[in-house]
């Protein structure tokens, strides 16, 4: 009734600008509808870091519904330029990393979505939320559970939503699984693999220095399978073992890991397998095993489509961007305070860090690690 009310108003005040009934019979039913969605106020976001990532979630969001890129803070000046160009960035909505404090004075930019090397995130992300704005920031959250602590601290005292960017928490054919295990159609669940991995190229990059990383494979893509598991078994682990194994210690420096294996024990009995790998291609497969059925998934968690199918046959939901659909999702949460099939809030980012810092405490102790 009340969500009538509301479309009714904003239908109504559209139809004054346009002077045309939204309910006139020279209107068809979407261009009524899309009335209604261009009168939603948009999340408006500057997106930090304009890399590679930072590159495909600003194409996805050309065509979001609720959120807009409005701004840009980078270091590269010729980035902004271009990005300017792009997306028709106006000049006051561009910083860099020196001057994105100022943005607190800057009333058309809502959220920014952090997308810079991992080893930045706390120090990027506690400076938006200082600055008075929401935080959407890339996973890992951070390098360690006490920094990821810290940025839900700061984001808590500073009154902004902090939210991590799980992009497969809105993935449709993931959410079709997560539902039939919440219905309880794969009965007890008893087990999941997780399989992550890649070549990884360029020795000198980012992502294999410790500094910046944080780590290796397992902060980078492993992180899924760990993320993963949660959201399918439906339960947090409450003990790790791993397993570590180096074959190139020219390229995979101290702390940096090249390969893990690591299992993962659930209150409800189930067991996660897992591999996370810097070092081996076709690795992106999710298998989740009940007493009454099984989901398999592969690709699990790529740039899609995912490919699914279950013990009832193949998954078929069509394939959307799925930084469009997160971009979308995320302004319902900020702006609506919409509550999301999966969580994606700090919390949940912390989550996966404590287990992070467990499976590294594993290795380098051969032991098992209790996470109660
Ligand atoms: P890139 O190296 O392509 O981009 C990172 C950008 O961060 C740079 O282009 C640069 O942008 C900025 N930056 C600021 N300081 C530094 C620094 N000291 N060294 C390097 N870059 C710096 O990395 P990605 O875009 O691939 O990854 C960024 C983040 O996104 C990571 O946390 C990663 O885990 C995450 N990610 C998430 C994915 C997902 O599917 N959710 C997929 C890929 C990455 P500028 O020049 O504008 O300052």
């Amino acid at each position: 009734m009340k969500t009538r009310r509301i479309f009714l108003q904003k239908a109504g005040m559209s139809a004054l600008a346009l002077n045309l009934s939204p309910f006139s019979p020279l209107l068809g039913a979407n261009e009524k509808l899309n009335i209604n969605a261009m009168d939603e106020k948009p999340l408006r976001v500057a997106i930090m870091g304009l890399g590679s990532y930072g590159s495909r979630v600003a194409r996805a969001m050309k065509d979001c519904k609720r959120a807009k890129l409005v701004g840009v803070i980078s270091g590269t000046p010729s980035k902004i330029e271009a990005w300017q160009e792009e997306y028709n960035i106006p000049a006051k909505n561009c910083y860099n990393y020196e001057t994105y404090s100022q943005i607190k004075d800057n009333p058309d930019i809502d959220a920014v979505y952090v997308i810079t090397p991992n080893g930045l995130h706390k120090k990027h992300a506690i400076g938006v939320a200082n600055a008075g704005k929401h935080v959407i920031c890339e996973k890992p959250m951070a390098v360690n559970a006490s920094e990821a602590k810290e940025m839900v601290d700061a984001c808590k005292a500073a009154g902004v939503k902090l939210l991590i960017g799980y992009r497969m928490h809105f993935e449709a054919k993931t959410q079709e699984v997560i539902k039939m295990r919440m219905n309880g159609e794969f009965g007890k669940i008893l087990f999941f693999q997780g399989l992550s991995g890649f070549i990884i190229g360029d020795p000198t990059q980012w992502r294999l220095n410790y500094e910046l990383s944080g780590g290796g494979a397992m902060m980078d893509i492993g992180i899924y399978s760990i993320n993963g598991a949660r959201y399918m078994i439906g339960e947090e682990p409450i003990w790790v073992t791993a397993q570590e194994t180096k074959n190139n210690p020219e390229k995979f420096k101290e702390g940096v890991d090249e390969t893990i294996q690591f299992q993962m024990g659930f209150p409800g009995g189930a067991v996660a397998s897992c591999l996370s790998t810097y070092s081996m291609n076709n690795l992106d497969k999710f298998f989740l095993n009940g007493l009454n059925g099984f989901a398999e998934m592969q690709p699990s968690t790529g740039y899609g489509p995912i490919e699914g199918r279950t013990h009832k046959g193949p998954l078929n939901h069509p394939h959307v961007t799925h930084q469009t659909t997160q971009m979308d999702e995320m302004a319902a949460i900020i702006l609506d305070g919409k509550k999301p099939l999966v969580p994606v809030d700090g919390e949940e980012g912390l989550k996966d860090m404590v287990i992070i810092d467990a499976i590294y405490k594993a290795v380098k102790e051969g032991r098992k690690i209790s996470l109660v």
